[in-house]
């Protein structure tokens, strides 16, 4: 259950994101979706943003706590997180979820994303996200959920965003990683790879013939990335 309380519901659609604090971390998003101010656009670029805990081209992307389809917010400071693809991936369910209600039904959705950050740490734990469907009293939309910012393979240092690969990850000693959906080859450190989900993953230790050979081997039809172009060794 959602920690609304009854004299927040409205179905009066609004959206109110919080100021950021010292550190220049998000404090919360909070809005009544109602498709009066969802959006008739395409998303923009939002990469002028550098939230805090940021690193460029790592396992991180931009996190909308109230994301675009929602309330088409594009490069608002006061809306975007560095969020792992894992954490991504997960809040894109649930919004996607609301979405559909909203546009099915023309009801509003009381939501709220506060990001939780532990002391000092300038990259947020998770995320908790807070759904309720006003007209129906939350019999289409009804949950209260936290997100961790966690990403398979990697241990996180959350007082920076700095990250390093775990000790235990299959990735770690890999040197090559094949994405089962597409048998594209990548090398291990494609930033390819940590936007792949883990049950994508086939890790390999040898060289690129050997890659070659296995897939091959199991009647593959493999291709190589090419952005990383895993053929050059
Ligand atoms: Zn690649």
């Amino acid at each position: 259950m959602p920690f609304f309380t009854s004299n927040q519901y409205t179905t009066v659609s609004y959206e109110y994101y919080g100021a950021r604090d010292a550190l220049g971390r998000c404090t919360i998003a909070v809005a009544c979706v109602g498709r009066d101010i969802m959006p008739t656009s395409d998303r923009g670029s939002i990469s002028v943003v550098r939230p805090t805990g940021w690193h460029d081209s790592a396992i991180y992307e931009r996190a909308h706590l109230i994301a675009h389809c929602l309330t088409g917010e594009d490069a608002n400071w006061e809306n975007l997180i560095s969020g792992t693809y894992d954490l991504n991936g997960e809040m894109v369910r649930y919004e996607n979820m609301v979405a559909d209600y909203i546009k099915e039904t023309g009801n509003h959705v009381l939501y709220r994303v506060t990001p939780i950050f532990e002391g000092n740490n300038l990259l947020a734990s998770g995320v908790l996200m807070e759904a309720y469907s006003v007209e129906d009293s939350g019999a289409g939309i009804c949950f209260c959920i936290f997100i961790h910012n966690v990403e398979g393979d990697y241990d996180i240092d959350y007082a920076t965003g700095d990250y390093e690969l775990s000790d235990d990850s299959a990735l770690k000693d890999a040197t090559y990683v094949v994405n089962k959906n597409k048998y594209k080859i990548h090398k291990s450190d494609c930033s390819s790879v940590t936007d792949m989900s883990d049950a994508n993953k086939i890790y390999y230790y040898g060289t690129y013939d050997e890659v070659v050979a296995d897939l091959i081997g199991k009647g593959k039809n493999y291709s190589n990335c090419g952005s990383c172009h895993p053929e050059n060794g």
